[in-house]
């Protein structure tokens, strides 16, 4: 079963942009630019378990609209139709992840960044 499936598109934002770029929690490295569309998003539950590796449930997270809002970031293989994404710099991670089935949204979790 996809962790992708059924879940729909988020809505409109709530919240705004991040102001602070997004780090690396290992070697500081930028993942995300500071002004990239981003919101808090609490979906995808099943694709944030598996991001934790069993169990933690990561639910919070910034949405990525477009991939070039990325500086610094690294894509695993394909796992079924997600991708993890990692740092590029350290490929520590997963970060986040990438739906295939959804091409221009890109969850980046919280707790799994630093924030400059
Ligand atoms: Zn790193």
């Amino acid at each position: 079963l996809s962790p992708c499936h059924g879940q729909g598109h988020p809505r409109q934002p709530q919240t705004g942009r991040n102001l602070r770029a997004v780090l690396c929690q290992r070697c500081g490295s930028r993942v995300l630019l500071p002004g990239a569309l981003l919101l808090p998003a609490m979906r995808k539950k099943a694709a944030a378990a598996a991001a934790g590796g069993g169990g933690d449930v990561l639910r919070e997270h910034w949405l990525v609209r477009d991939m070039f809002s990325f500086e610094n970031v690294g894509f695993t293989r394909d796992v079924g139709n997600v991708k993890f994404l990692v740092c590029a710099d350290c490929e520590a991670g997963p970060i986040g992840w990438h739906c295939l089935d959804d091409k221009d949204s890109f969850y980046v979790a919280l707790e799994r960044v630093a924030h400059e």
